[in-house]
């Protein structure tokens, strides 16, 4: 019998719990041996823990190396800095895959299959930034200072065409805002070049600015393949890549790097639906399944890939984001019957 692997599972806030049931089920029911520890993190880690980011947490995904987590909620504005972006620091999960592709035809735009990999540590998200006061208005003027490095941008390009390389893809763009940012944005184009000659012949390159590759990705999305972008850029494109495949509810994300990776939902707590039973456990399933790959188990990742296509095309059982009736359990269920 195969070896059981040990994951570290963090439900998270808001819709998190009902997702993260939804995908137990749905990894359970095509036997996927692993083994999960439960822990908090996010506002439930303050609750239970008293810490956004609990130590056992931490120790627990220092072990297993691998974490399955729900969406987390942040404070916006002020209070404590968000724990996503604590966890891809804490164990340098430099890469964040954001893979979309159509999955129910009919939509806005059909066959799209774009893989949007983001640098995730550094950029503008590095979090120096602070208030000067001036008279009695103690937010008189807002300060941020992005920081990318040529061994970061290095990396993260490298992980970029090592994957098309991988996975089959044929281009990769490089997206920047190097025309105005000429350091920060500069600095990732030029290793981004540097990277692409070591793979010319195999894997074609351009590169676009950041505001004409939003635009272009609404008019004519399927001129692009892979996009390899800077953090902030990233955490904007992939939001867009999710719209034009129906939404966040399907839009799932790996953070990958050298001593762990943690698979989530591109989505947030989606406070607005949380405890109402109608949540698209999509996302977070289609995580689960990039974490099966991830793990080798590219048989078992299929079946869950299939089981999702036939459930959603052919049954036509979907839930409210999508346009149908069924509620989380009942679409999971389909899904767990499918991938039996
Ligand atoms: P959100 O993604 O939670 O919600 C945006 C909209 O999409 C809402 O209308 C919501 O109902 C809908 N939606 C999201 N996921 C859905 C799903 N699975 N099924 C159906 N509808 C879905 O974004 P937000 O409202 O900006 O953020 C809420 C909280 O989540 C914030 O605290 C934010 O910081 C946090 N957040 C966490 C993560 C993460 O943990 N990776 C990512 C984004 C936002």
């Amino acid at each position: 019998m195969a070896a059981r692997i040990p994951v570290t599972l963090i439900p998270g806030d808001g819709i998190g719990p009902e997702v993260a049931e939804a995908t137990l089920e749905v990894l359970e029911g095509v036997g996927a041996p692993l083994d999960f520890e439960w822990h908090t993190a996010g506002v439930a880690g303050l609750k239970k823990e008293g810490d956004p980011l609990p130590k056992a947490t931490l120790e627990s995904i220092r072990k297993t190396r691998l974490a399955l987590k729900g969406p987390l909620a942040t404070p916006v504005g002020g209070g404590f800095r968000s724990s996503n972006v604590r966890l891809r620091e804490e164990f340098h999960l430099y890469a964040n895959l954001r893979p979309a592709r159509t999955l129910i035809p009919g939509g806005r735009y059909e066959k799209i299959d774009l893989v949007l990999v983001r640098e995730n540590l550094e950029g503008l998200y590095v979090g120096f930034e602070h208030y000067i006061p001036i008279g009695d208005d103690p937010h008189a003027v807002a300060l941020a200072s992005g920081v990318n490095t040529r061994a970061g941008g290095r990396r993260i390009n490298e992980f970029a065409f090592d994957y098309a390389v991988k996975h089959g893809r044929k281009k990769v763009t490089l997206v920047h805002k190097a025309n105005v940012l000429k350091a920060l944005t500069g600095l990732f184009l030029e290793t981004g070049r540097e990277v692409a000659k070591k793979y010319e012949g195999r894997i074609e390159c351009d590169d676009r600015i950041i505001d004409a590759c939003a635009m272009q990705l609404v008019m004519n999305p399927w001129q692009f393949d892979v996009i390899v972008t800077t953090n902030l850029f990233g955490d904007i494109l992939s939001d867009l890549n999710a719209g034009l495949v129906g939404g966040l509810g399907m839009a799932p994300a790996g953070n990958i790097g050298a001593d762990a990776a943690i698979f989530e939902a591109v989505h947030g707590s989606a406070p607005d639906i949380a405890g109402k039973g109608v949540a698209n456990p999509l996302a977070l399933i289609l995580s689960a399944a990039m974490m099966l790959d991830h793990l080798g188990m590219q048989d078992k990742a299929k079946r869950v890939r299939d089981a999702i296509d036939h459930v959603l095309c052919v049954d036509k059982i979907r839930t409210g984001d999508l346009g149908g009736k069924a509620s989380t359990k009942e679409f999971t269920k389909a899904i767990v019957s499918r991938v039996k």
